[in-house]
């Protein structure tokens, strides 16, 4: 008989034998869907990694229940890249599989539920029990998963087991496919109708049915079908839309046999804007970055391009882009997050036409499933746009991978695991390929630079902008002085206030930079002290005044606004700090005549939203952009002559040694945003620290000094890129069991690693939902191995985790963690 090896979709490391029957001995192979059962009642869809003839030692194998597909979901060297990313980051394998394939493509035995119609009517039920017997008194079938939404609770689970032991429900297991292809009605003549001379007799004899003439005419028409060789399909809705017709006259042709109705399954993609246009010529300068960079990748896999804000990177990425087609292989554009592609994927759309797929957050899992197919199918896309989860796609022959603003930290993902960072991983990826990665950013990390700079990477720099552009004037407003000197209103200094009156009478455009959502940060009693934090996490809640709520933004919990102090009962409860919100108010009660909008995460949340606020901006119909970091990334609107940085403070006071590396990217970045087409534009500075040396860094829009002296620190506390981190990571319910266990690891780590261990820390937010927290982080030499340290760590892990009262830890290892 034959086996195959199977990776479940499950936090576990191991991979599952199964037997193949007879039926598919045959048609098994590497990297092909299967569903198997696992544990008791369990069915999940595994991939199989590895056929063979070798029955397990220990137990007798199940069998597969089913065999999914035809041809393998995953393509060389997939898989092979899912056992770096497992081994890199320490991650199960079930969870890279878990990460790297859309849910549709992975069945679940969705549990299923409906009315036990002989239940006892006479049962007392409790309120959220009733509940639910009502959604499901209409006798008809719902996934949990639907339950849920209907019935607006979380987890319905445990009172379905009451109902379940009351015998008032029937639970049953069906395996159900979750994506479904869309299908629309299309329209044909049929084969009886097509001919020439049928469609004359046809005509003679509809002379009294006017209508149902010209609806057939226009319907051949359209369709081109007598012009040409080829028939234009056309469906059901167009035809009606573009005809005008009724349903009732196209149904009197259905019913006279003239025309028929057929399904036909569609792309929800876009794929509408299918004109191409031809990349600008480059100038002289971007010319000859552009031929550096091609010779560097003679002889490095990777070149960093630093190149200022409007240097004019996207247009040699289209060059680049366009060598790599020319030479029949696939490119993977990567972006940070979906707030950047708006005016990156119209520009591309327009240039490669239906040749690009875009893949990012806000899509649906369909839409993901249909990029997967047509990838694997080879139906189109030879270029992806997509934020870091495509690199898991299947690509048939990469040529080259764009890393774009390779500093952001959204490429790192954080939860659940894997925890990978998609320009490392990407990078990886790139290599199995034997392709080339480019990286590049106005704001090269420190590591990335450092590379760059040690040799590692190929280095290209471009230090003019297009057009010449003068770099914005940067003027740095001393709030303190200015509190001081009673001259603030509200969070604008005089200089602030004075420069978005003059540009709004010159109707220029604005965009005010705030790195803190919600209306203020959190609420303080000025007569006890007391803060109103999370019941769940350890962090103070914030206050979003349009809400009329304070919420956590770790965990979603809401909470009303108290108008007095909970805890002394005074009425002196006052905002501290201040969010864009609060900006937005002030905004409207200073600038009146000005059209104002925010965009933070809040006004951000569906799919179009930020396409819209983006839209309405670069109309011109808004005056003034309020926003997070948001408005900081790559940005290009050409009416923007000023930029106001409303408080730089609270970037640079952040615990961690990367802060200040990230202050002077985000401020670097949105400052570049400021009068990038016709004339110079300003960039007003609020600090109360205008001696601080990245605020001088960014006033001198002097990257290098700011690596320099970021790199001396590093070298000298021992970071990145001297040092390897690895961060441990320890959740538990009960303080008191998380402390000991800490400490425990912790001493057990020393043992082995000694000074490299740093913790047990308590970090900055100390519980989130419910668990306390605590890291321990261990430096490595950049030549000791990682893998065995790796290895240890894991042993002294499972050692803690196996012995009594531990059990419940939960210890996590994030590498190369930010
Ligand atoms: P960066 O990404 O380096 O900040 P962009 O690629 O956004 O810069 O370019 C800045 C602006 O200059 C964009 O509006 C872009 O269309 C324009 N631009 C850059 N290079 C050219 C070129 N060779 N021809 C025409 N327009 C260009
Ligand atoms: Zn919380």
């Amino acid at each position: 008989m034959k086996f195959v090896d199977v990776i479940l979709p499950l936090p576990l490391g191991n991979t599952f034998t199964y037997g193949v029957p007879d039926e598919w001995s045959n048609l098994v192979q590497i990297g092909m869907r299967v569903i198997v059962p696992f544990g008791k009642k369990k069915m999940y869809t595994g991939i199989i990694c590895l056929i063979h003839s070798n029955p397990p030692k220990h137990y007798k194998a199940k069998e597969i229940i089913y065999l999914l597909d035809e041809k393998p979901i995953l393509r060389f060297p997939q898989l092979k890249f899912w056992e770096w990313i497992s081994t890199y980051y320490q991650a199960y394998i079930g969870d890279v599989f878990k990460a790297a394939v859309p849910s549709g493509l992975k069945i679940e035995s969705e549990t299923q539920v409906r009315l036990n119609p002989d239940f006892d009517k006479e049962l007392v039920l409790s309120e959220k029990e009733y509940s639910i017997v009502d959604t499901l008194a209409d006798g008809k079938i719902k996934r949990v998963q639907e339950l849920n939404q209907i019935v607006d609770q979380r987890n319905t689970m445990p009172i379905l087991k009451i109902l379940l032991e009351k015998g008032i429900v029937e639970i049953s297991e069906e395996l159900t496919e979750k994506y479904r292809p869309k299908v629309e009605t299309f329209v044909r003549l049929t084969e009886n109708a097509a001919s020439e001379e049928r469609l004359k007799e046809i005509f003679a004899a509809m002379n009294r049915a006017k209508k149902q003439l010209e609806l057939l005419m226009k319907y051949l028409d359209y369709s081109k079908i007598l012009s040409r060789n080829t028939t234009i399909e056309i469906s059901k809705k167009e035809l009606l839309e573009k005809s005008g017709a009724t349903d009732s006259v196209l149904k009197g042709l259905v019913d006279k046999g003239v025309l028929e109705f057929y399904k036909k399954e569609v792309g929800r993609l876009d794929l509408s804007e299918l004109r191409t246009e031809k990349p600008y010529p480059l100038a002289d300068f971007q010319q000859k970055g552009l031929n550096e960079i091609k010779s560097q990748f003679l002889q490095n896999q990777v070149v960093l391009l630093h190149g200022i804000t409007s240097s004019g990177k996207t247009e040699i990425y289209v060059h680049l882009i366009r060598q790599a087609l020319e030479d029949k292989k696939q490119v993977l554009y990567l972006v940070p997050e979906i707030a950047l592609t708006t005016q990156l994927t119209s520009r591309l759309k327009r240039i490669f036409g239906n040749k690009l797929g875009i893949y990012h957050s806000k899509f649906s899992d369909a839409e993901r499933v249909e990029i997967w197919d047509n990838l694997l199918n080879n139906k189109g896309y030879e270029v992806i746009i997509g934020v870091r989860s495509s690199i898991f796609l299947p690509f048939r022959q990469l040529g080259l991978i764009i890393i774009d603003e390779e500093h952001e930290s959204s490429y790192k993902q954080f939860d659940p695991s894997p925890r990978y960072h998609a320009r490392n991983a990407g990078i990886v990826l790139a290599s199995m390929h034997g392709a080339k990665t480019l990286l590049g950013t106005a704001t090269p990390a420190i590591e990335s630079y450092y590379n760059a700079k040690t040799g590692k990477y190929g280095l290209v720099e471009l230090t003019t902008r297009f057009r010449e552009m003068e770099l914005p004037e940067i003027i740095v407003a001393d709030t303190k002085d200015a509190y001081k000197r009673k001259q603030m209103e509200g969070h604008f200094t005089p200089i602030l206030k004075e420069k978005i009156e003059k540009a709004l009478s010159n109707h220029e455009q604005i965009i005010l930079f705030q790195n803190r959502r919600g209306y203020a940060p959190y609420l303080e009693c000025t007569s006890c002290a007391y803060v109103p934090k999370c019941v769940n996490c350890d962090v103070s809640l914030t206050v979003h005044k349009y809400l009329n709520k304070l919420t956590c933004h770790y965990c979603g919990y809401t909470d009303k606004i108290p108008e007095i102090c909970p805890a002394c009962n005074t009425p002196n409860l006052v905002n501290r700090g201040f969010g864009t919100e609060q900006i937005e108010q002030e905004v409207v009660e200073f600038f009146p005549q000005a059209r104002a909008i925010r965009m933070d995460l809040d006004t951000t949340r569906s799919k179009k939203s930020y396409e819209k606020i983006i839209g309405d901006f670069e109309s011109g119909d808004i005056d003034i952009l309020i926003g997070t970091q948001m408005v900081t990334k790559g940005l290009d609107f050409e009416r923007v002559s000023l930029v106001g940085i409303l408080n730089a403070d609270n970037m640079l006071h952040f615990p961690d040694f990367r802060a200040h590396e990230r202050a002077f990217h985000l401020m670097a970045q949105v400052s570049g945003r400021a009068g990038r087409k016709n004339k110079r534009g300003t960039v007003i500075l609020q600090t109360s620290n205008p001696k601080h040396p990245i605020i001088e860094q960014v006033l001198n829009n002097d990257y290098t000094a700011m690596y320099n002296m970021q790199r001396d620190e590093r070298k000298q506390f021992r970071y990145p890129p001297y040092y390897r981190l690895i961060k441990i990571t320890l959740r538990h319910r009960d303080f008191k069991v998380l402390d000991k266990a800490a400490a425990e690891m912790a001493k057990n780590m020393f043992k082995v690693f000694g000074e490299r261990v740093l913790g047990p820390n308590i970090p900055m937010v100390s519980r989130i939902q419910n668990l306390y927290i605590k890291n321990i982080l261990l430096k490595l030499e950049l030549n000791a191995s990682p893998d065995q340290a790796k290895n240890i760590i894991q042993t002294i892990s499972n050692n803690i985790l196996t012995t009594a009262g531990y059990k419940s830890v939960r210890i996590s290892l994030d590498v190369d963690p930010l």
